[in-house]
């Protein structure tokens, strides 16, 4: 007979989104309690040897969780230190030697539990073991369940810069545990709504004016709406995705903002904006731009700033640096072609495009604009 708890399971409320890509689909699952409802997860796993890749951070609060799906397995954990300072091939190396210690062959499958430093790590330590075993995402921000767990991108820092190094490598399956966004700083939790609302910005009218709808409940973390919300977020991505693997088009839009908030995370040394805060500035700016240039109308950068504003995010970049410094850092961009600005702008919303040799000028005005 039925247990009348089935109800409240994570069956009845998790949603299941397909990332289409032949035969390296997976799924992505969201909802509340997937740590605890091994089932789902434990079948994903093809071998005897599991690491869990986490944090000092994380690993105290959900390794618990999972550890009983782990039983009759054997499996060991690596818990770095907590932290993008931390992203590093002495950590990677690191997680490769528990691997060697454990005696683990090619069936063998890394579980990334964590934010979104974790998940490239684990993930780049699954691509580079024997040249490539299973991993399994359970991200723990709200950043790493709508963004970096979906997609494949794995990598490294070095101290020559961020994500130099990586690799494409899918996960097996995604279990984004809702439960866990409950212990998320605030901060970290509103800079992963300002990467929500990209996804509807770039190419999702109708999902941009339903955010407008739910911001005050998203901002206060009601469930129903933030799990609709990711899943939204994480469908638009996994398109995206499933057309444009490994960047050679279309998937770069996804990068709305992102030109404008790598100058404004470099300018403040990674200490003044988390990368969404970044984003959310970038993404205004470029709407800014997007209008002076003809391309959009005011209304669209309104409702952009109106909508992160009530999600509490930041939409200027303050008197961090002068608009020339940061024009500066925008010239070394890796999306710029022959020594020339290529920026993602839009038409308005749901509409970004790659525009080839934006002028400097109309660049540098906006940056003043908006500083002063
Ligand atoms: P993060 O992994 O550093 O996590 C942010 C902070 O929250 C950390 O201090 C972490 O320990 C803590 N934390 C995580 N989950 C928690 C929880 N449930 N409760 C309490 N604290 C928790 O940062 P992030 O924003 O998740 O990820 C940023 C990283 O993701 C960057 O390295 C970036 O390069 C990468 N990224 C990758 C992709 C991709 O496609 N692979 C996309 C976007 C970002
Ligand atoms: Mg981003």
């Amino acid at each position: 007979h039925e247990n009348p708890m089935s109800q409240i399971t994570p069956a009845s409320t998790s949603r299941r989104i397909d990332v289409e890509l032949g035969s390296r689909r997976y799924p992505v699952w969201i909802g509340p309690g997937l740590m605890s409802d091994t089932a789902t997860w434990r079948e994903t796993i093809r071998g005897r040897h599991v690491l869990v890749f986490s944090n000092r951070t994380i690993a105290p609060l959900y390794l618990p969780k999972i550890e009983a799906g782990l039983s009759g397995l054997s499996w060991d954990s690596y818990v770095m230190d907590d932290g993008e300072a931390y992203k590093t091939f002495a950590n990677i190396e690191q997680a490769l030697g528990a691997l060697a210690r454990m005696g683990a062959t090619r069936d063998a499958c890394v579980i990334a539990l964590g934010g979104g430093v974790v998940g490239d790590m684990a993930g780049f330590t699954a691509a580079c073991w024997m040249r490539g075993i299973d991993f399994i995402q359970m991200p723990t921000t709200l950043l790493a369940m709508v963004d970096s767990s979906v997609g494949g991108k794995t990598g490294v820092n070095l101290p020559a810069g961020k994500n130099l190094v990586g690799a494409f490598h899918q996960p097996r399956a995604v279990f984004a545990d809702t439960d866990s966004l409950a212990t998320l700083p605030a901060r970290e939790y509103r800079a992963g709504l300002a990467e929500v609302v990209k996804g509807a910005a770039i190419g999702d009218p109708v999902f941009f004016s339903w955010l407008e709808d739910h911001a005050e409940a998203l901002a206060a973390r009601d469930p129903a709406p933030l799990i609709e919300a990711i899943a939204r977020k994480v469908a638009y991505k996994a398109g995206v995705v499933a057309r444009d693997e490994t960047e050679q088009g279309e998937r770069a839009l996804l990068n709305l903002g992102h030109s404008f908030g790598h100058a404004l995370e470099t300018a403040g040394h990674y200490q003044t904006w988390l990368h969404g805060e970044a984003v959310a500035i970038g993404m205004v700016l470029a709407a800014q731009l997007s209008e002076q240039l003809g391309m959009a109308d005011a209304a669209d950068t309104g409702r952009l700033r109106r909508l992160l504003l009530q999600l509490g995010l930041p939409v200027a970049p303050g008197a961090l640096a002068p608009a020339e410094t940061l024009l500066q850092l925008m010239r070394l961009d890796k999306k710029n072609l022959a020594g020339k600005l290529r920026l993602i702008l839009w038409d308005g919303i749901g509409r970004a495009r790659l525009v080839p040799g934006v002028d400097e000028a109309a660049v540098l005005g906006v940056l003043q604009a908006a500083i002063n």
